[in-house]
């Protein structure tokens, strides 16, 4: 239940912006934790800054044309939604999917807000992307999309203004094709413009690595506050794209017994533990499905649509997309006895979901927290463009893991003052929330 003048508030963001129900989803949560902090600051009320954070500052939508390998031609849709740059410039990433749609890159750019500011850096939130769909896709067909998409989005980004990223469906080989054509059009090597680069083009180590890191070392946090660790843990991870790799990375590294993840096609279960090895193999060199990773692994067995959440496991990563893990498949991990989640995906817990786990006492750590290292590593990737300075691996994941403690330590501190121990949700939204509200009142009426 919201407050009622939330309540009023929320419906008039459901009236004004119809059918879009993930950015009203979205909207939701965050609006129902922030009712305590309107009381406690009534100028926040004054300024309107609910209503005003819940309209994006400028919404960018572009058709973008560009020929297959017959010569076909196709036209997608490209966006970018500048939500918010009261901490900075835009910051957040660019996802080609062909689910992707105007409702889709607003709640990305509304949860985006929150996230960057829990992170402590200088940076605002937008996201982008297109409904282009990359799978099947030869490389010259994706290079030719994504210079298309940037002839479009040069002229409204740039180091001060708006700075994209990856997410589903672009990663450093597509932030390539689309930093060559902005040098190209531009006329500039504007290394602070795009993140995630590639290593000899001013990109910065441990990027590809952070958000999946990131997670671990959140997840690793919640675990010792109750004096437990990941070492020799059963873990489950679902998806099998940057994020979900590099969290399996960290978990094996720490000992964790990953025992399965998925595709768009099902979940691959290995008793073994996930060979990572054969998984990059299958995923990075072949850009396969994961159906050949069992050919690799006879051990390993694929379940062809099946529910990854049925596996039994103590420790829970949804790192694939939003709303993967609803009501049912939460009833799974309690009953499984999972002790922990953590969310490497943005908002891939349903809000159904979310009450079960709650419900059955499970560990909850929202994306707005846990997924946010790989954003804080962009940030450190821009400082490193603007000194011109690249940092080693050591020292960059150190920072990494800093920054991934402040944050749990921010949430964990604000549902305390809040009354509400251990609610990492409501932690993260008001933590969030109050940095840039706080900013938006000093900024004043713009
Ligand atoms: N797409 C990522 C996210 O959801 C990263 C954004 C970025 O690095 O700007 O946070």
């Amino acid at each position: 239940m919201l407050d009622e003048k939330l309540d009023d508030i929320y419906d008039e963001v459901l009236r004004r912006n119809p059918a879009e129900p993930e950015f009203h989803q979205a909207v939701r949560e965050v609006l129902g934790s922030v009712g305590p902090v309107l009381t406690k600051f009534p100028q926040y009320t004054a300024q309107k800054i609910i209503q005003r954070i819940c309209e994006p500052e400028r919404q960018i939508i572009f058709r973008v044309p560009w020929q297959d390998d017959n010569g076909d031609v196709h036209i997608n849709r490209g966006y970018r939604v500048e939500f918010n740059s009261a901490l900075g410039p835009f910051k957040g990433g660019l996802r080609f999917h062909p689910s992707v749609s105007l409702g889709t890159v607003k709640f990305l750019g509304f949860e985006q807000i929150f996230k960057n500011s829990l992170t402590g850096m200088p940076i605002g939130g937008g996201k982008g992307g297109s409904d282009f769909d990359p799978k099947g896709r030869s490389d010259n067909e994706v290079m030719r999309f994504c210079q298309s998409f940037m002839t479009e989005l040069y002229r409204h980004i740039g180091e001060y203004t708006d700075v994209p990223a990856g997410d589903i469906g672009v990663g450093t080989r597509e932030i390539g094709w689309m930093f060559g054509q902005y040098k190209r059009i531009t006329n500039r090597y504007e290394s602070g413009t795009l993140t995630g680069k590639g290593l000899s083009w001013g990109g910065a180590l441990v990027r590809p690595e952070a958000t999946g890191y990131g997670a671990v070392f959140f997840l690793q946090e919640m675990l010792k506050v109750q004096g437990r660790e990941i070492e020799g843990r059963t873990c489950v991870v679902s998806g099998a794209g940057n994020v979900a790799i590099h969290a399996i990375e960290k978990l094996q590294q720490l000992g964790g017994r990953v025992l399965a993840c998925s595709d768009s096609q099902g979940y691959v279960y290995d008793p073994d533990g996930i060979d990572l090895p054969t998984l990059r193999q299958v995923k990075e060199v072949e850009r396969e499905r994961l159906t050949k990773y069992v050919e690799y692994r006879p051990g390993a067995t694929f379940h062809k649509r099946g529910n990854i959440w049925e596996v039994p496991t103590e420790v829970a990563l949804p790192c694939a997309t939003q709303n993967e893990l609803a009501a049912a498949d939460a009833r799974l991990l309690v009953a499984n006895g999972c002790l922990a989640v953590a969310e490497g995906a943005n908002m891939p817990t349903t809000p159904e979901g979310l009450d079960v786990l709650r419900a059955g006492g499970v560990l909850f750590g929202p994306g707005k927290a846990a997924n946010a290292g790989g954003v804080a590593t962009s940030a450190l990737e821009m400082q490193q463009n603007a000194a011109r300075d690249s940092w080693t691996f050591a020292h960059t994941e150190a920072k990494l893991g800093e920054i991934m403690s402040s944050i749990h330590e921010q949430c964990a501190a604000t549902a305390e003052a809040y009354g509400r121990p251990g609610d990492y949700v409501l932690g993260a939204n008001i933590a969030g929330f109050v940095k840039v509200a706080d900013a938006m009142v000093a900024l004043g009426l713009i």
